[in-house]
């Protein structure tokens, strides 16, 4: 064996999948625990609509995520929704409010006072902020407290995390070094706005627009189901195999499972944060901390039948001062077509997250009829849902906070330390599937070039709400 996966989530399945690409005569083998490839990602379809258990889609503006689907066969198949058509609301005072798309929007429309809008300019001169703050601190310190509910809205909807917990280094490693090398984020930002003009004007390049949310006819499903297609059960995919233990042989790595030992060369550990540490405690006892915390969602989705309605766009999200029982609502038959038969509606609430675990244990019929009161407020619902249904994610979301950077530190000097070991997946280096691919596009990079990890120099990434 050249190469043992452990993790048949996405993770796992797009490094097999670009090895296969870039070193089609080596063998690798996924170990998944479970008795289905694809992890957290889990398209459930009843009575004709189509919810999502897991991830609701990725933006198509990263190109290792677009090169997997022109390898796969899945760009003549994905369907999308241009960020630019579609809206999304916050909500604020009770009522939901429209956001336009990009920052420097934001900062033009009337949703924070010409005062706050000054101060968010004072932003130039802002000292950096030393040592790591939360989000929230260090939005305040170089924005003001207009913009905090605003992002508190982003994190709700990115890590249904608690922006007075993520730190600022784990979730927006880009915009941190921005903000030391140019010491300030706005100059930084002009900088790179600048770079790119000349850059277009020597290329001849075209102005990029805003992306669009991606998904299939079948829902999120069917992107693990396409890359588990090549891969034969039993051969180059073990199910019901979770891995107990693993350590150094001499040619290499060895494993154990649930269905026996395995050898192998390289050893790509494609897993969530905390089973990665629960594997490396025994192999490596130095840790920084035994786990992260994570977050855990529900997704309510709800149907309705003639005469409920939904306003244009994606969705919306809730702050925490609006103190609501929903996190936030998707429109998902606006987003994507077959979500909802003819002339019905499907929503989908989300419930829980960082700040409401409690609300995880209430039975189903609590979580409805307590979502349906929320919603009722915000949006006009007429009559019952002629469909309802709780979705409990098997996963929760690591959540990047006070410590998250050591934690990478120690991941990456441990691979570095021990050839041919890769550590990456679920909240190493990002939570989404699009800094998954990335990822596991540069582990199988790193194998057949037989080099060492590294880490992808840390991006600016857009804001989109
Ligand atoms: C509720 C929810 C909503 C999300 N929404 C979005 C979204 O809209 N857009 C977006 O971009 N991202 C979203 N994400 C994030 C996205 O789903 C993840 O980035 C991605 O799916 C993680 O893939 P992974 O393979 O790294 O991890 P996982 O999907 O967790 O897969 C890990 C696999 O490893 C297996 N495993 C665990 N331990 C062992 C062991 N010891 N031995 C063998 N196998 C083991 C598990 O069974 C699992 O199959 C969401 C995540 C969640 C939970």
């Amino acid at each position: 064996m050249d190469t043992l996966i452990i993790g048949g989530g996405l993770s796992g399945l797009t490094v097999a999948h670009k090895l296969q690409q870039l070193c089609p005569g080596q063998q690798t083998l996924i170990l998944e625990k479970s008795d289905r490839a694809g992890g957290v990602i889990w398209s459930h379809a009843e009575n004709g609509f189509l919810a999502e258990n897991g991830p609701h889609g990725f933006l198509d503006n990263c190109p290792e995520s677009q090169l997997l689907l022109q390898e796969t066969g899945l760009d003549r198949e994905c369907v999308k929704a241009p960020l630019s058509k579609f809206v999304r609301y916050v909500c604020m005072n009770g009522a939901l409010r429209c956001i336009p798309q990009s920052p420097p929007k934001i900062i033009l429309a009337p949703l924070i006072s010409p005062l706050a809008k000054l101060r968010v300019l004072a932003e130039l001169f802002k000292k950096p902020l030393a040592g790591e703050p939360t989000v929230a601190q260090w939005v305040e310190h170089r924005f003001g407290p207009a913009l905090l509910p605003y992002v508190d809205a982003v994190f709700t909807g990115t890590y249904a995390g608690d922006f007075n917990r993520l730190v600022i280094d784990g979730v927006m490693p880009g915009v941190r070094r921005l903000e030391m090398t140019h010491g300030s984020v706005l100059r930084g930002l002009f900088a790179k706005m600048k770079q790119a003009r000349q850059d277009k004007t020597s290329t001849g390049g075209k102005k990029k627009g805003l992306p669009a949310m991606t998904s299939f006819p079948g829902g999120m499903g069917r992107l693990p189901e396409r890359l588990a297609e090549s891969r034969q059960a039993g051969r180059d995919i073990l199910l019901n195999c979770g891995v107990l233990t693993i350590g150094k042989s001499q040619s290499g790595w060895v494993v154990e499972s649930e269905q026996g030992s395995h050898e192998a060369r390289n050893l790509v550990l494609a897993l969530p944060i905390n089973p990665s540490l629960d594997l490396l405690h025994t192999f490596a006892p130095r840790l920084p901390q035994s786990s992260v915390p994570e977050a855990k969602i529900v997704t309510i989705a709800m149907g309705f039948g003639p005469g409920s309605t939904l306003p244009p766009g994606f969705g919306y999200l809730a702050p925490e001062q609006e103190q609501r029982f929903c996190l936030g609502a998707l429109f998902s038959s606006n987003m994507f077509p077959a979500r909802a038969p003819r002339d019905h509606i499907l929503l989908e609430a989300l419930v829980g997250g960082r700040r409401h675990p409690e609300r995880l244990d209430l039975d189903d019929a609590t979580l409805i009829r307590h979502a349906l009161q929320d919603l009722r407020q915000l949006l006009p619902l007429q009559g019952d849902p002629v469909y309802a249904k709780v979705l409990r994610p098997k996963g929760g979301i690591p959540q990047l906070e006070a410590g998250y950077p050591a934690l990478l530190n120690w991941r990456d000097q441990l691979m570095q330390e021990h050839q041919g070991l890769f550590i990456h997946g679920f909240g190493w280096e990002g939570i989404g599937l699009n800094d998954m691919i990335k990822s596991a596009t540069r582990v199988a990079e790193s194998i057949k070039e037989n080099s060492g990890a590294a880490r992808d120099e840390a991006a600016v990434k857009g804001i989109y709400f």
